[in-house]
């Protein structure tokens, strides 16, 4: 509080509150080291930095996306007046199966939208391959991938663009906020128009846009948050790895594996209940709920179970077996900074507890 108030006072004195003030730059360009690309545009929130990609890519018809993820996903396709193809994922790390990509491209197809879940990089060499030979637009949803890095490099390289969540829940917050990292300088000012109503100039406005501007309020406080990211990555990642020695070798509990390569942000800790554990994932949910620890089935539903989604022909039940699987048995383990190890130990033993009933 004591390093926001300062900001908070200038605000208040120069009485620039948004529309790309001091704070909003500051944010772009600290932001510009941290994704290693020179065309970041901040964004009021997630859903409205996807739409805003979306928007600069000019689609049409189908996107191939995966059913596994947090419905803004689909519904910033649907709003775009996209179809939404489902395909299945991979077993490995739940991100969407390049094989199952190729399957489903049709002429119709302008894109696929990929979601980096958890933080675990798609298979981004192959999807990028995919969209080259196809000609495909590439978009990841990278809300839940700020500060990966991957091969070296920060994961949002990735992609014609990544769209990034800054929202409370997500490893960096301002907030609510996100942005976009778009690979090259015209499609950064093709967003920039998307997210500003379409405004080329003062009598200029050549598209149709939305607003998805940030204001200074939540750019300086996300000046503020960046200054504690590294800590936070890393006394996550001493949570993480706790998890991994207390619940690594539970009989019917799988932990997804990080790659080598990958430099995570830990913002998830998902297990998944196996049929071979005693009880359901549901069960387990209830037991850890009765005990005042409160897990999340992240994801589940599925996208293309929803009532909007599921008439269509990629959503039919039995088409996509490890996503059906992933969202009846994924449970995600409370993980925060100050997670105290005695509060970890009192997490799994009420999971061992359910292992021996
Ligand atoms: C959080 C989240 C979003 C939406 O971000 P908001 O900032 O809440 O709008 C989109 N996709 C995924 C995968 C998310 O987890």
């Amino acid at each position: 509080m004591s390093e926001f108030l300062p900001l908070l006072e200038q605000i208040w004195e120069t009485r620039v509150l948004t529309n790309n003030g001091p704070f909003h730059q500051q944010l772009e360009a600290r932001l510009q080291d941290v994704f290693d690309s020179e065309h970041v545009s901040l964004a009021t929130n997630g859903m409205l930095a996807l739409t805003s990609a979306i928007d600069a890519s000019g689609l049409s018809g189908e996107v191939i996306t995966t059913p596994y993820s947090f419905v803004a996903t689909s519904h910033a396709l649907a709003l775009a007046g996209l179809t939404p193809v489902f395909v299945d994922i991979r077993p490995s790390d739940l991100n969407i199966d390049p094989a199952a990509i190729e399957a489903a491209i049709t002429e119709r197809t302008s894109a696929i939208v990929a979601v980096h879940v958890y933080g675990n990089p798609c298979a981004v060499a192959e999807i990028e391959a995919i969209a080259e030979r196809h000609g495909l637009r590439v978009i990841y949803d990278a809300a839940h991938a700020f500060g990966v890095r991957y091969q070296g490099r920060s994961l949002l390289s990735h992609g014609d663009f990544a769209a990034l969540s800054f929202h409370a829940t997500k490893a960096f917050n301002t907030f609510e906020g996100g942005a976009i990292v778009s690979r090259h300088a015209e499609g950064k000012r093709a967003v920039d128009s998307a997210r500003n109503f379409g405004i080329a100039d003062e009598v200029n406005i050549p598209v149709v846009g939305t607003n998805a501007k940030m204001s200074e309020l939540n750019a300086a406080f996300g000046l503020v948050q960046l200054n504690h990211f590294e800590d936070v990555r890393r006394r996550r990642g001493a949570v993480d790895r706790l998890y991994r020695e207390l619940l690594g070798h539970i009989r019917g509990i799988d932990l997804i594996d990080i790659p080598a390569e990958v430099e995570p942000n830990y913002s998830y800790f998902p297990i998944l209940v196996r049929d071979t554990f005693p009880v359901s994932r549901d069960a387990l949910y209830d037991a850890l709920k009765a005990q005042g620890i409160y897990s999340r089935r992240y994801f589940y539903p599925l996208l293309s179970s929803l009532p909007m989604y599921r008439d269509h022909p990629s959503a039919a039940p039995g088409r996509m077996p490890v996503a059906e699987q992933a969202a009846q048995q994924v449970l995600c383990l409370p993980i925060y900074p100050d997670l105290s190890k005695t509060d970890q130990w009192r997490i799994a033993e009420a999971v061992l507890a359910q292992a021996h009933v």
